[in-house]
């Protein structure tokens, strides 16, 4: 950062006093940014979370709170990088420790002092920055140590395979299976205690497994035929003189490479059930460093042509690996190695991908700094918590999550959610999988892609309902599922993440109250009472999704029904409904609450006013030449909390402030209108009516 150049903080109160106050204490020092409410706070975040330094921060605002800002600082990791102190006059333990909690760094009481607030920014600032350094530091360390020695490893695999008469890359597939195998058995069980940083050392070390054969004759390493008795005594010779190189090491005796390298070159011809050598160690008393090379060792000769066999191929090699033809093995990395048979073929040949490293990077230097405490202590712990109330979250619920990216295509399921739909936990190229399309339709697949991809970074969820085959059966499910949108100035697609649901239940309900709903046999739509059923059991879907409901009043309809007759007003009627119903979704409700009223409960992701606007205009029409108006008032709401009572009153009340406000206008419900209804005693009484019903 320049010198000349200000941190930014922003600022967000919905007071405007207590935000000048505060920027009159910084505005000196700082650049300043200032939000009115949470909603706003958490847009500016959206655009400007790499500037920002600080965020001050409210808890008691309109629209949503400084929890929600917090919230929403979690979910998109901003929290990782922007400090946020809480200035708030709510100062009661459990909201202190509620924002703590979320990731707050400090808290100041409201009525503040000036020179407070100064030197706790100030020291809040220093704290991050150097936090910031020191995870760049210790990425560059790890960095240029790979580099190293991938280098050294290299130069030592072909001086090796020079002399062993080997295909030129073993060394390097051995260590890329390796590091695969690894990583497998480290998603799949915590038995071994792996860290990242032990895959990486041993898949490091597992280059030695062979240095032994140095001292092998070379008449014996290349012999094009069987080798005889006395030949093979002492090539078998070779895992016992590589483990004694290194044990004789004058220096880095201490070095972990050193002693994982050490169990390899021994151990790597072991074997599972004892009668490997050369100390016939059994099961676990092998060291599972050895028996993940032992397991690559075998898989990458089998593949691999030598000067006395052809290669087998790769289904080939797993078969006979897996039916014990070469060896016995931990049925842990049999295991391993059978699920992910498609990525062996590849880990083998192009080694471990640029991403991959990436990510290992990372979590290295995750461990690393763990390891000091240093100040960036409280991030991780949130990193830490936040992973471990993902998969306790993931294991509580019956729903399959999955992450999907866009390039390398490829799915990840969640285990369960693997598990229940029969399907690999990592699918690389979807498209081209033809398991998946036994499970989900094809059509559904490219209308969900194509609406992702159709879907903005401001409004990135998409909600689909299909049926799933599993099991032998099909259901109804809810896909769920929000497009991850690059950062760039234009935006690109790079996946997704989501949920898939069942909703068979509740969708078979729906259905069942569909064939038996009680029609209005004038306009064909259903009535009040089956609509409110359908309605509430919409409502209390767990996916949370948005809905309006607009109540709909045709402007002066006696007055059509006096002028033109019953029969042109019942015609008016049909023509109204038949425009609602083609107004909206199949899945949305259009009822007919009686007389000349009307309602339509709709679910929406975005640009309901836009929605309701093309409503509005498709219910105001020409009938034989007569104009019709309505008369609309909306109400909106989350599919989980609001009541029908709650939501049909507000539209109510929305409803009559459009007929006040001169009729053919729609209205949005806003707390402003909450008693209006309770003024109009009519209304009041037959609201009381119906409550009774
Ligand atoms: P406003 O603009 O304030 O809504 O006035 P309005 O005339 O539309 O409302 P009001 O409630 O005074 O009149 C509603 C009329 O609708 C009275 C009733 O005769 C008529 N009506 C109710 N059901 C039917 C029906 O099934 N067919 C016909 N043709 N008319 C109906
Ligand atoms: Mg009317
Ligand atoms: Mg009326």
């Amino acid at each position: 950062m320049q010198k000349d150049q200000k941190e930014k903080i922003l600022i967000v109160d919905d007071s405007e006093m207590n935000r000048s106050i505060l920027v009159d204490m910084l505005c000196d020092d700082y650049d300043l940014m200032e939000a009115e409410d949470g909603v706003e706070a958490v847009s500016i975040l959206s655009k400007h979370a790499v500037e920002l330094s600080l965020v001050l921060l409210d808890i008691v605002m309109p629209k949503m709170n400084g929890f929600g800002v917090l919230d929403a600082m979690n979910q998109n990791r901003w929290i990782e990088d922007v400090p946020v102190i809480i200035i708030s006059a709510e100062n009661s333990s459990d909201q202190v420790e509620r924002a703590y909690e979320l990731g707050a760094t400090d808290f100041i009481a409201r009525p503040f002092d000036a020179l407070i607030v100064q030197r706790r920014v100030v020291n809040t600032l220093l704290l991050y920055a150097k936090q910031k350094r020191l995870i760049s530091m210790v990425e560059e360390q790890v960095y240029e140590k790979e580099r190293q020695s991938d280098l050294m490893i290299d130069i030592l695999s072909h001086i090796m395979e020079f002399r062993n008469g080997e295909s030129g890359l073993h060394i390097l597939h051995v260590r890329n299976l390796t590091d695969m195998l690894l990583s497998r058995l480290m998603a799949k069980t915590d038995k071994y205690g792996l860290t990242m940083a032990d895959i990486s050392l041993i898949s490091t070390a597992s280059a030695l497994h062979d240095i032994g054969k140095m001292a092998i004759d070379e008449k014996i390493l290349n012999k094009p035929s069987r080798l005889t008795k006395e030949e093979f005594e002492i090539m078998k010779t070779h895992s016992a003189i590589g483990a004694d190189m290194l044990a004789k090491l004058p220096v880095h005796q201490q070095e972990r490479l050193v002693k994982v390298a050490y169990e390899i070159c021994r151990w790597h011809h072991e074997r599972y059930d004892g009668k490997g050598y050369p100390d016939g160690l059994k099961g676990d008393d092998i060291p599972i460093s050895a028996q993940v090379v032992a397991l690559a060792d075998v898989y990458d000769a089998l593949t691999s042509e030598r000067v006395y066999k052809p290669p087998f191929s790769h289904e080939e090699a797993v078969r006979m690996i897996v039916n014990g033809e070469c060896g016995a093995f931990n049925p842990f990395l049999l295991e391993c190695m059978e699920e992910n048979v498609d990525r062996l073929r590849t880990a083998r040949d192009e080694g471990i991908v640029e991403e991959v490293r990436q990510r290992k990077l990372r979590s290295i230097s995750e461990e690393t700094l763990r390891g000091e405490g240093g100040a960036s202590r409280r991030t991780l712990q949130l990193l830490e918590r936040e992973r471990m109330r993902n998969s306790f979250f993931a294991s509580l619920t019956e729903t399959i999550q999955f992450e999907y990216t866009d390039s390398p295509s490829m799915i990840t399921l969640s285990a369960r959610g693997a598990k229940k739909l029969g399907l690999d936990e990592i699918i690389m190229d979807p498209r081209h999988n033809e398991k998946i399309f036994e499970v989900l339709d094809r059509n559904v697949w490219n209308e969900v892609g194509r609406r992702l991809r159709a879907s903005t970074p401001e409004n990135p969820e998409v909600r689909f309902d299909c049926a799933l085959r599993y099991d032998g059966m099909t259901r109804w499910h809810r896909i769920v599922t929000r497009a991850l949108w690059s950062e760039d100035t234009e935006p690109k697609f790079e996946g997704a993440l989501g949920i898939v649901m069942d909703i068979h239940d509740t969708h078979m309900k729906l259905q069942e109250l569909e064939q038996k709903a009680a029609r209005d046999p004038l306009t064909g739509l259903i009535n009040r009472a089956s609509a409110r059923e359908r309605m509430e059991l919409r409502m209390s879907d767990s996916s949370g999704g948005h809905f309006a409901l607009a109540e709909i009043d045709i402007d002066d309809f006696k007055v059509i029904n006096d002028v033109y007759g019953h029969m042109f007003g019942d015609k008016v009627l049909q023509q109204l409904a038949r425009r609602m119903k083609n107004s909206v979704r199949s899945t949305d409700i259009c009822c007919r609450a009686g007389g000349e009223e009307f309602f339509i409960f709709l679910e929406y992701n975005t640009d309901i006013e836009k929605t309701i606007d093309r409503i509005f205009h498709n219910l105001c029409f020409t009938c034989d030449r007569h104009a019709v108006s309505v008369s609309m008032g909306v109400a909106l709401g989350e599919t989980t909390g609001l009541s029908y009572e709650s939501l049909y009153y507000a539209a109510d009340a929305a409803l009559y402030a459009a007929k006040r406000g001169g009729k053919h206008q729609y209205r949005f419900y806003n707390p402003s209108l909450h008693n209006l209804l309770d003024a109009v005693p009519e209304k009041k009484a037959g609201r009381e009516k119906e409550d009774k019903q």
